[in-house]
Order: structure tokens, then C-alpha cells, then sequence
């Protein structure tokens, strides 16, 4: 069985498109700081990014609860799937204490198909407004996750923190319509939500379990993550028909092959780990702090109702001042972030139309202005060149 196993994945593990789920890139050196692992709920805010070509590509509200349900699940050890995971991991099964609020949606429709892998002088059309796609909200703050088609072969992709070719403005996740969700046009294998999970895992800095590469036939690499054993590949045969069964040995050692960062369908996958757990926590520490002071307050993105005006920035970019149209009475709390999601600016008290910030209070570059008034937050991208 063993035998028959090994050889079937030598004779599948030629990379080819169609076996390529996951397109992320992993970094081959990656820190990894150690932390213990703590007991306290983070929650992580999504901004749902629909960039759409196709009319079905631009899917119901209905399609995108569905994937922060299946979130929720999943990184709180809820899902229906680990009464299935075998006695030997049963004791690595970890609650990730992580929780998913969706605060905004927005849909643009592109005039590219498959915009998902289609970059221009470097920078990747998806994420921002100015080249068919949409600017990501706020990064430090929110995980920018982009629906939007791809002809690569892949499901999904998420750029690791400290992934040298993805700036702030292009990090989060980026999911293929019918690999997100469980409803609309969620299709199997990849139906049941888990390329986003799995996509989340790399976002959090986790690496598949066998390491780097399409997969490693010859145990060289690992995820440096001690509690899940070596692994050789990469399970994403696995699609059709039965899931793997246990035992499924590679390395000297049975394969966790249901943990979330193996390749299977949708259906085999069920698990993260306490060495998972605490390398993600570990990561959003050192890398993605802001997202710890991130709140759940639903955010109105650039479309305002016609007849209720929100407030604007008069100039952008912005010289000599930063003109602010603050159309309520009342007062604004006003917070300026530089694109490393720094605090650089805060009135909790601005009001007046136009208010005005002098501009040489910080340097050229990009920013992000949140406006606060009452329950409503407005975050609008800033750029400062005098
Ligand atoms: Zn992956």
C-alpha cells in the first residue's frame, strides 16, 4: 500500500496547472519568531474585494457569508470534520482562537478576464482601482481578500508577511470565485471554503506542510513547524474520488494529510496544529500587528447613497494642506496611517467644512485617512506629493 502510494505520486507529482491549487510563493527564509502560545480570541477584519468580468463572477452576499461562516469554523476547531481526524493527531488539533468579521464588500466589474495573475509594470491589476481592479482598504488594519478569476490553474494565493513582491497595497488573499464559499458558484472539490482557509494559513505565515516547492519528494525541506511531522507531499491528487487514508506514510513517519496546509479536496482537510497556532499568532505579533486594534465596525467604502453625503477629501493628492469636507455638524475623530499602518495623526475632535491638516506634518507618500463619525467609519486612501 505504502509502495503503491509512493509511486502513484511520483507518477502525479510532475507540475503541471491543473495540479497547482495554490499559487503562493513561499519564501525560503522566513523568520519565525517563537512565542507561547496564547489563550487570548483574536479577530481578524475582512474587506471582500469582488472584481468580476463575468457576470457570475460577481457573486451574492449570500456566497461571501458563507466563507466567513466556514472561517469561523475552521480556526476555532468547530468544523464538522475533526470527529473524522485520526486518534494519533487527535491531541494536535488546535483551536487557532482566531475569528473573522466581514465589515465591508466591494464589486467592481473589470474589463479584464482573469485579472487575478494579471500584472502591469509590476504591480498586480487586482489591487488597485487605478489598473481594473480594486485598492485594498487599509492593509495593516484589514485582511484585503480579492474574488476575482485566473487562468493559471490555481484556486487561491496568499502573500506571506514578509514576501519581498507583495507591498502593503498588494497583500491579503486572493481566492478564484468558484473555490470560495459553500453556495452560488462554489464548485467541488473546492467547495466547501477551504482554499481561503488554507490561503489565510500563508497569510499568517504558515508553509505547507511539506515544505518548500510544488511538493519534496525527498524530505529536504520543512514548515518549521515541530508538531507536524515531515511530510513529502503535497496530497493534491486527492480531488476526486476518496480522501487519503491513515496511515499514509512519507518520510519515516504517518502524513498528517487532513491539516489545513496539505492540497486534498475541500472534504479531506480539518485541522490546524498547536505549532501552527502559536508560529500565525507568532506572525501577527511581529508582522501584521495593526491587525490587534483592528475593529469590526462595518466600513462604507468610497459609495456613499446619493442623497447622504459622507465626508471627502477636497484635494488628492494633497500639497500644501489636506482639505477635509465634513458635511455633519457634530465632530469627526480623524486618524491619519502611513502605509506601514503607523498612526501618524489623530484628532478625535475635528469638525468645520472645509477642515483643514497642514500637510508638512508628514512626508510624501501614501496614507490612509479614517473618519470616524458616531458608529459610521470612512477610510479613504491619501496621497501626500507637495
Ligand atoms: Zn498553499
Amino acid at each position: 500500500m505504502q509502495r503503491w502510494l509512493f509511486l502513484l505520486f511520483m507518477a502525479l507529482s510532475v507540475p503541471s496547472f491543473s495540479q497547482q491549487r495554490c499559487a503562493s510563493r513561499q519564501p525560503f527564509t522566513t523568520a519565525s519568531p517563537a512565542a507561547a502560545e496564547s489563550r487570548s480570541l483574536i479577530t481578524i477584519p475582512l474587506v471582500v474585494h469582488i472584481v468580476w468580468y463575468e457576470p457570475e463572477e460577481n457573486l451574492s452576499d449570500a456566497q461571501i457569508q458563507s466563507q466567513a461562516a466556514v472561517l469561523n469554523q475552521d480556526f476555532r476547531a468547530l468544523n464538522s470534520e475533526i470527529a473524522s481526524v485520526p486518534g494519533p493527531f487527535a491531541g494536535d488539533v488546535a483551536d487557532m482562537e482566531i475569528e473573522f468579521c466581514l465589515v465591508a464588500v466591494t464589486r467592481t466589474q473589470t474589463s479584464f478576464p482573469n485579472i487575478a495573475n494579471l500584472y502591469s509594470g509590476g504591480r498586480r491589476r487586482a489591487c488597485h482601482t487605478s489598473l481594473g481592479g480594486h485598492d485594498a482598504l487599509d492593509p495593516e488594519h484589514y485582511l484585503n481578500v480579492w474574488v476575482s478569476a485566473r487562468n493559471d490553474g490555481a484556486c487561491g494565493e496568499g502573500t506571506f508577511p514578509d514576501d519581498p513582491q507583495a507591498p502593503a497595497e498588494e497583500q491579503g488573499i486572493f481566492i478564484r470565485p468558484d473555490c470560495f464559499g459553500t453556495t452560488g458558484t462554489a464548485a467541488a472539490p473546492f467547495n466547501l471554503g477551504r482554499t481561503t482557509t488554507h490561503e489565510i494559513g500563508h497569510y499568517l505565515n504558515l508553509k505547507h506542510l511539506w515544505g518548500e516547492g510544488l511538493e519534496d519528494p525527498f524530505c529536504q525541506s520543512d514548515d518549521m513547524v515541530e508538531d507536524t511531522e515531515e511530510q513529502a507531499y503535497s496530497y493534491s491528487e486527492f480531488i476526486g474520488g476518496n480522501c487519503p487514508v491513515h496511515p499514509s506514510f512519507s518520510c519515516g513517519t504517518a502524513d498528517m494529510f487532513m491539516n489545513f496546509m496539505n492540497l486534498p479536496a475541500d472534504r479531506c482537510m480539518s485541522m490546524f496544529t498547536h505549532g501552527q497556532k502559536a508560529r500565525a499568532r507568532a506572525a501577527i505579533q511581529a508582522f501584521r500587528p495593526g491587525l490587534l486594534e483592528a475593529s469590526c465596525l462595518p466600513v462604507a467604502i468610497e459609495a456613499e447613497p446619493a442623497n447622504e453625503e459622507g465626508p471627502a477629501l477636497l484635494y488628492n493628492p494633497a500639497s500644501a494642506e489636506i482639505a477635509l469636507l465634513l458635511p455633519r455638524k457634530d465632530k469627526y475623530e480623524i486618524a491619519i496611517f502611513d502605509a506601514a499602518g503607523r498612526l501618524v495623526f489623530r484628532n478625535p475632535n475635528a469638525f468645520g467644512t472645509p477642515h483643514y491638516i497642514p500637510s508638512e506634518l508628514f512626508i510624501n507618500g501614501i496614507y490612509y485617512i479614517k473618519i470616524r463619525n458616531g458608529r459610521k467609519i470612512h477610510v479613504k486612501k491619501l496621497i501626500i506629493a507637495r
